[in-house]
């Protein structure tokens, strides 16, 4: 069985093979983060219901093969209001929610290098309430980790309810994507979008660490030059091994002590 074929079939490896090798030596890359099960151990959407309203975490299942992803989202979040679940209650659980320490500690570790220069890029389908909580809980907000964080618009009102949007609303026009992005983003055009802004920085490399199946999309637009961090066993390294296409050089890990491990080869110097 070839390293790919296993990183989504095999069960879960507690003593993986090392694949640590150096990557080329660069001046100046960019590191895009999914956020869910990537940057961190859980997944926010599902992680508040399943704190707070096990109900809602199991009508979550029932309803995602229906409803769009993020609406559904939305519609949960006014049923845990509901519920009586207070702001208050919602933030802790987020604190409570897991970020791994080496996770962080590979983060700082490349962002302090002078030599090569990095930026971070948070693109996540998760919301700015979710992700602003639970970096400013992990110190990454100030001074911010990332140059910027992309992400579906969401806000509390006075009562209490967090009001969550698609970040592409529904009533404008819509994005292209035919890799099968969900209609409230697609991940590649935010990718593109963003190299766009930032064409000054010439950028050498552009590194994505993701997870999900919605990764694809954005590490299809990736180049030879630049690498894919693929969690194993789960969405995004499902399609890599089905579709291919995939131009970037490919390193797979499950545990975050082996993305500080990729973190640190992206640091190398000549
Ligand atoms: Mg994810
Ligand atoms: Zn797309």
């Amino acid at each position: 069985m070839d390293a790919r074929t296993r990183a989504v079939h095999s069960i879960v490896l507690e003593d993986p093979e090392l694949d640590f090798a150096p990557l080329p030596p660069v001046k100046s890359q960019l590191v895009v983060f999914d956020f869910d099960w990537s940057l961190a151990d859980q997944d926010t959407d599902r992680w508040v219901h399943e704190v707070l309203s096990p109900r809602l975490r199991i009508e979550f299942v029932e309803r995602k093969p229906t409803m769009q992803f993020t609406d559904m989202c939305a519609y949960l979040l006014e049923e845990l209001h509901k519920e009586g679940h207070t702001r208050q209650e919602l933030e802790d659980a987020l604190r409570q929610m897991p970020i791994h320490p080496a996770m962080l500690r590979g983060v700082r570790w490349l962002g302090a290098q002078s030599v090569p220069h990095t930026d971070f890029f948070l693109l996540s389908n998760s919301n700015e309430v979710y992700i602003r909580t639970i970096l400013g809980h992990h110190g990454m907000l100030d001074p911010p980790v990332f140059r910027e964080i992309v992400t579906n618009p969401a806000s509390f009102t006075e009562s209490g309810l967090l009001q969550l949007r698609r970040r592409i609303a529904p009533d404008g026009p819509q994005h292209t994507c035919t890799v099968g992005c969900s209609a409230n983003m697609c991940k590649g055009d935010e990718l593109d979008a963003f190299r766009a802004r930032h064409a000054d920085e010439h950028y050498e490399r552009i590194v994505y660490v993701g997870d999900g199946g919605n990764d694809y999309c954005p590490i299809l637009r990736l180049g030879p030059n630049d690498v894919a961090l693929v969690r194993r066993h789960r969405g995004l390294a499902q399609r890599i091994l089905n579709e291919g296409n995939v131009r970037c050089t490919v390193r797979y890990w499950s545990g975050a002590w082996e993305a500080e491990q990729l973190l640190r080869a992206l640091g190398a110097t000549a």
